[in-house]
Order: structure tokens, then C-alpha cells, then sequence
């Protein structure tokens, strides 16, 4: 299954009269984004009515916290990450932590801003929160609201190639 059809599965799962959608995959090893060895890896999508809840799956302890240089190549690319809202120990922004954060902490923010992005609505406000789900094991869950759950999980899709591909190796 393509994350092409994965989309398409949440569509029809739309008309179903519940008032939430629940799309989950697990161990998905799918296309590029999902291939076994990505360093960052989505285990598994879930729409709520309010959030979409990420499964993330980082096996490489090298790969599960940001550095200056990976945060630095986060914000060449979208250059306005730093200034998000942010409730953490050091600060009010994701600036004051994206140095030395954990990896989905940074996916978090990259699906955020992607949302943001392909957002019409420029009042919209999206949130999120990250936290471990075992640490030892590199599992953490990443919860992110949305205004369309067609564009949030594009967006998880996008975030975890990027971060793949072009930010953290
Ligand atoms: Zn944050």
C-alpha cells in the first residue's frame, strides 16, 4: 500500500457515520517514506477527530536527538520552525530547544508548519505535542491537530522524507 492509497483508505472511512475516522497501520515498510531502513520511521497513523496521533519508531539512538547542524538545516528550509509556540523547560518557542531536542519533537513542528503551509485559512492554529513512548526503545508518539486530516497526514509523510532526506544524515 502506497501512502497514496493510505490517503484514499481515510477518505472512505469519512463517509462512515462515526464521528471519528481511525486509520492505523502498523510496521508499515511501504515506499521510501516507510522503508526498513529509515532512520525515522512512522509506524502507524491515527485520525481522531481533533488530532491525528503518530506512532514514530527511531531505531538509531544517533538519529533520536536534534544538533545545532540538523536544526540548522530544518530552518534553512523553513526558516520560520524557531518562532513557533512552544511549552518546554528553556522557553516559550521552539527556538530555545531545537539545538538539542528530540528528532520527533522536530517532526512534530516540520508537520505543524507543513500544515500551516498548505493551510487557506491563515487564522488556523495548530498544536502538538511529543513525548516518549520508550525512550530505550526509540518510540515516541506525535499528536497534531488539524483543520483537514487529508493534509495532516500528507504532512507526517513529507516531514518524515525530509527529515530523512535532507536533515538528519
Ligand atoms: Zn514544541
Amino acid at each position: 500500500m502506497t501512502s497514496t492509497a493510505t490517503i484514499t483508505n481515510t477518505r472512505n472511512r469519512q463517509s462512515r457515520p462515526c464521528s471519528e475516522s481511525i486509520l492505523e497501520r502498523k510496521n508499515a515498510h511501504e515506499g521510501n517514506l516507510h522503508a526498513q531502513g529509515a532512520p525515522v520511521r512512522i509506524e502507524s497513523l491515527t485520525v481522531k477527530a481533533d488530532r491525528v496521533i503518530a506512532r514514530i519508531s527511531i531505531d538509531d539512538v544517533h538519529f533520536r536527538y536534534t544538533t545545532p547542524a540538523i536544526a540548522e538545516r530544518a530552518q534553512a528550509e523553513y526558516p520560520t520552525l524557531a518562532r513557533h509556540a512552544c511549552v518546554n523547560a528553556r522557553g516559550k518557542t521552539f527556538g530555545a530547544v531545537m539545538n538539542e531536542t528530540s528528532t520527533a519533537h522536530l517532526l512534530e513542528h516540520l508537520v505543524i508548519e507543513m500544515q500551516i503551509r498548505s493551510c487557506a485559512d491563515e487564522a488556523a492554529v495548530f498544536v502538538g505535542t511529543t513525548e516518549w513512548i520508550d525512550e530505550q526503545a526509540g518510540i515516541a508518539c506525535v499528536q497534531v491537530s488539524f483543520e483537514d486530516d487529508l493534509n495532516a497526514l500528507r504532512a507526517f509523510n513529507k516531514a518524515a522524507h525530509f527529515l530523512n532526506s535532507a536533515v538528519i544524515v
